[in-house]
């Protein structure tokens, strides 16, 4: 990792980069190792969006995990919650082709909402997760002991003999600063013949302005499913299923929100976005500093207007559904089943 950012571009002055893109500095695409030979697509901060020729995968650089601390910072208040199963997790438990009994090992469950409903499914659950205080949670208020504050790394070390009918990642993927490395491990705690299940941000999917939470460091890479196949089926995986969610009603008034900004809510959903991606910017301090400030009766205003609008979007919406339906644009979620090779 710290090689990989030691090459790239992001610290070559403007004036040189041409020149050295070609050469040394060329970006390396984390999944399939190839050069990019392209132009960056986007910019923001330090940081530079490439896409790869040869697999398809957008990737950032420079890349550099945060620890835990950060997750714990941005991701805080999740901690105390039972959060509805996301539709990824609603997409493995219907999937047909998924094995329906097990044990099963969820990297990144959070409080454990997923893992209790696996549990309730028939599977026996295991699950690791980096906040400490979500990990709590899922132990003391759902009754989940094996839920493990470590790594994917950590847990693949201290439980050697361990495999898994089934190991599943949720919006973690788009996270990796070295997927290849990422994938290696959960390889290791699967059992030959065992499935793997995930999903990720689908790349494609409709988009009216910036989603600020996919930009880094929060996430490193963008994927379609394309990408996610290539991917998967070069690190031994047989995909069994992908599956894109469809823009649905909450999905099309947020775009619609985006869309038809009037200048107050431009004004408030402006300095809420750009805050998020900045905050995830900062030096810890700085971020906590942030965070913990009272919001100004101004900016209070601001959200209380940007809610109404969006509920005022919701009528739109439904009129537009049918139309969005129609022309096939996608929702946030693309969900994959894939099987290790014996
Ligand atoms: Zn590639």
């Amino acid at each position: 990792m710290a090689s990989q950012s030691a090459m790239n571009a992001g610290t070559v002055p403007d004036a040189e980069r041409g020149r050295l893109s070609e050469a040394a500095a060329a970006p390396i695409c984390p999944a399939c190792a190839e050069a990019s030979r392209e132009a960056a697509i986007e910019r923001y901060g330090r940081y530079e969006l490439f896409g790869c020729g040869a697999c398809g995968l957008q990737f950032w650089e420079p890349r550099e995990m945060p620890d835990a601390r950060w997750y714990e910072q941005m991701y805080g208040g999740r901690d105390e919650n039972l959060l509805p199963l996301e539709p990824g997790h609603k997409y493995f438990l219907a999937d047909p082709l998924a094995p329906r009994s097990g044990e099963l090992l969820d990297i990144g469950c959070g409080t454990g909402n997923f893992l209790a409903a696996a549990r309730d499914a028939g599977y026996g659950v295991t699950g690791i997760e980096l906040d400490r205080n979500a990990a709590r949670f899922a132990r003391e208020r759902l009754g989940l002991q094996r839920v493990f504050p470590l790594t994917i790394a950590e847990f693949a070390e201290q439980h050697v003999e361990e495999r898994f009918d089934v190991v599943t990642f949720f919006e973690v993927l788009e996270h990796q600063a070295a997927p290849v490395e990422f994938l290696r491990k959960v390889k290791e705690c699967v059992r030959p013949g065992g499935v793997i299940a995930l999903s990720v941000p689908n790349r494609e999917r409709w988009l009216t302005g910036p989603d600020v939470l996919d930009y880094p460091p929060n996430h490193f890479l963008r994927w379609n499913a394309a990408a996610l196949r290539k991917f998967l089926s070069a690190q031994g995986f047989a995909v069994l299923s992908i599956r894109e969610q469809p823009a649905g009603l909450a999905h099309t008034a947020q775009m619609m929100h985006m869309a038809l900004r009037t200048g107050i809510s431009q004004a408030a959903a402006g300095e809420a976005s750009a805050s998020f991606r900045d905050v995830m910017q900062m030096t810890p301090d700085q971020a906590e500093a942030v965070l913990r400030a009272k919001p100004t009766t101004r900016q209070r205003a601001m959200e209380i207007l940007g809610r109404i609008k969006i509920a005022a979007c919701f009528p739109l919406a439904v009129a537009a559904l049918p139309c969005v339906r129609m022309r096939g644009y996608k929702g946030t979620y693309m969900y994959c089943l894939a099987r290790l090779g014996d």
